[in-house]
């Protein structure tokens, strides 16, 4: 069967989903395809939660913080889903960008806040903390999976086609004003094709167009059981656990087994999800293992031991995930042709889904360029460790 949209998007994940809600709700003819089941857990965008973590530095990100809250809000409110919960996010530890985090936040009117480990210790019993702490009480946490249904349903509710089962095998440049679309059962043409698959990235644009390298690694975070009941009890008295970020001092020998600076957060229902970032084993997204490396787990398990007394380091689950990143860790979101990209989310794109979906429907309706921090063909920004190094 073919198809023949203006605009053509290829992942269901939480940026394609997104940016059909984007071209929908505008009125554009839109056509998403993914190649699994609604909710499928092969990609990045599964899970019951995710950080809506503030604390950034960089004017861009900050600038995209501000605008996907109330969009957030306005995807709740659209189709009567709890999707972010404000419950703050407290960073702690080595982390030289907190002031100027703190500043760039108050300058966008978001909040923040610095506390002593001894009172933050005493509101939030589950944490040890690392010094002084910078509580960000707009952050919160984001429900992935309720997301990623909410944005598909309102891109569905606004006239938008979504196809689930249904793997690209091909995309063709026609010329600078059509691609054609060849996927499991099916073709699409349309004027636009973008593409946001993930970890597939490189792969499906194998010959289409340059990509930076991506590296693909398969992430291990884990949720490990309350240690008493009081988490519960205070997520229904909503004094309960903030999200939390903890960086290493590398200055420091103590913290040499250290795999990476920590998150986390407390998922209702599953417990306190802990995990190192970016730093899983480089996996193939169609040869995945699915299971934790155990020494990496056995450090987190460690790590929690020592920091989160409030959790259980010997009664967990593991969560398997894909990060897809790039040299400096920020995203590609740019156009070549009719052909629209936006990849290497790494481990800290969600909280910013509805205005990554802005801007990659911007940019196939023309409506407006991506940031140049996004250019594809750029040459990496300032250092490594990117936006948790530049704060
Ligand atoms: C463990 C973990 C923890 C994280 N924690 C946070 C956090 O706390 N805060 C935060 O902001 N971010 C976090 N992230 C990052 C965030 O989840 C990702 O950046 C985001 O989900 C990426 O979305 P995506 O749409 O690019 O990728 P994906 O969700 O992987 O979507 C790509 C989609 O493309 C589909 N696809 C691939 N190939 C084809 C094809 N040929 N045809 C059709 N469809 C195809 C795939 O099936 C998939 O559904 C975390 C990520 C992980 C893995």
């Amino acid at each position: 069967m073919n198809e023949n949209v203006e605009t053509v998007v290829i992942g269901g994940g939480a940026m394609g989903s997104a940016t059909a809600w984007q071209l929908a709700r505008r009125g554009r003819s839109v056509a998403l395809v993914e190649r699994f089941e609604p909710g499928h857990v092969n990609g990045a965008s599964h899970g019951a939660s995710r950080n809506f973590n503030t604390a950034y530095a960089d004017p861009t990100y900050v600038g995209m913080l501000a605008e996907a809250l109330p969009l957030w809000r306005e995807l709740e409110a659209e189709t009567g889903s709890a999707l972010l919960d404000q419950v703050g996010v407290v960073n702690h530890g080595a982390n030289p960008a907190f002031d100027r985090v703190a500043e760039a936040l108050s300058r966008a009117g978001l909040g923040a806040e610095f506390l002593a480990p001894e009172p933050a210790a005493e509101r939030w019993p589950g944490l040890r903390f690392d010094g002084r702490v910078l509580h960000t009480p707009d952050a919160g946490r984001l429900n992935a999976d309720a997301a990623v249904t909410a944005l598909q349903t309102a891109a569905a509710t606004a006239g938008a086609s979504v196809r689930h089962r249904a793997r690209v095998l091909r995309l063709d440049v026609l010329d600078d004003d059509r691609v054609r679309v060849t996927h499991e059962n099916g073709t699409v043409t349309a004027r636009r094709a973008v593409v946001t698959v993930g970890a597939w990235t490189g792969r499906l644009l194998a010959g289409v167009l340059p990509v930076p390298r991506l590296s693909v690694t398969q992430e291990q975070p884990a949720h490990f059981a309350l240690r008493d009941a009081s988490a519960a009890a205070a997520h229904r008295a909503g004094t309960e656990w903030p999200g939390f970020n903890h960086a290493p001092d590398r200055s420091d020998p103590l913290y040499d087994w250290w795999y990476s600076p920590v998150y986390g957060m407390y998922t209702p229902g599953q417990g306190v999800k802990a995990g190192w970032h970016g730093v899983g084993p480089v996996t193939d997204p169609d040869a995945r293992s699915f299971r934790p490396e155990p020494v990496q787990l056995a450090a987190l398990q460690r790590y929690v031991r020592e920091w989160l007394p409030g959790a259980d380091a010997d009664v967990l689950e593991p969560v398997s995930c894909t990060y897809t990143t790039t040299a400096d860790e920020d995203f590609v979101l740019d156009r070549v042709g009719p052909v629209i990209v936006g990849a290497g989310f790494s481990g800290h794109g969600f909280k910013f889904t509805p205005s990554v979906g802005r801007i990659l429907a911007d940019l196939a309706t023309g409506a407006a360029p991506a940031p140049p921090l996004f250019a594809l063909n750029r040459t990496p920004n300032a250092g490594p460790g990117g936006w948790l190094a530049r704060g």
